[in-house]
């Protein structure tokens, strides 16, 4: 059995987004918007298990903290892109 958690993103424009619409960092973090925004880009999933709870009501109010873009520096937040 595979056991692989899949992620699927439609946001093409990111670092990690790949062919068939896959996420392919090692690991992600999701947030809140209000928390995401306040945060520089070293805060991601590599400091996950030491952050609070940010709870939302909708998944309008979420956001992929780990997102960054094509051009972007990819190396700061320590996550891997898998190939
Ligand atoms: S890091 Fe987030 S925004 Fe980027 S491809 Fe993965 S899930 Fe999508």
């Amino acid at each position: 059995m595979d056991e692989k958690q899949h992620i699927h993103c439609l946001v093409d424009s990111c670092h990690y987004w790949s062919q068939g619409n896959m996420c392919q960092a090692n690991e992600i973090m999701v947030t809140s918007d209000t928390f995401g925004s306040s945060q520089p880009e070293e805060v991601d999933a590599k400091r996950a298990k030491s952050l609070s709870p940010t709870p939302v009501d909708s998944c309008m109010e979420t956001c992929c903290k780990t997102f960054i873009s094509k051009d972007g520096e990819t190396k700061v937040d320590g996550i891997q892109k898998m190939t």
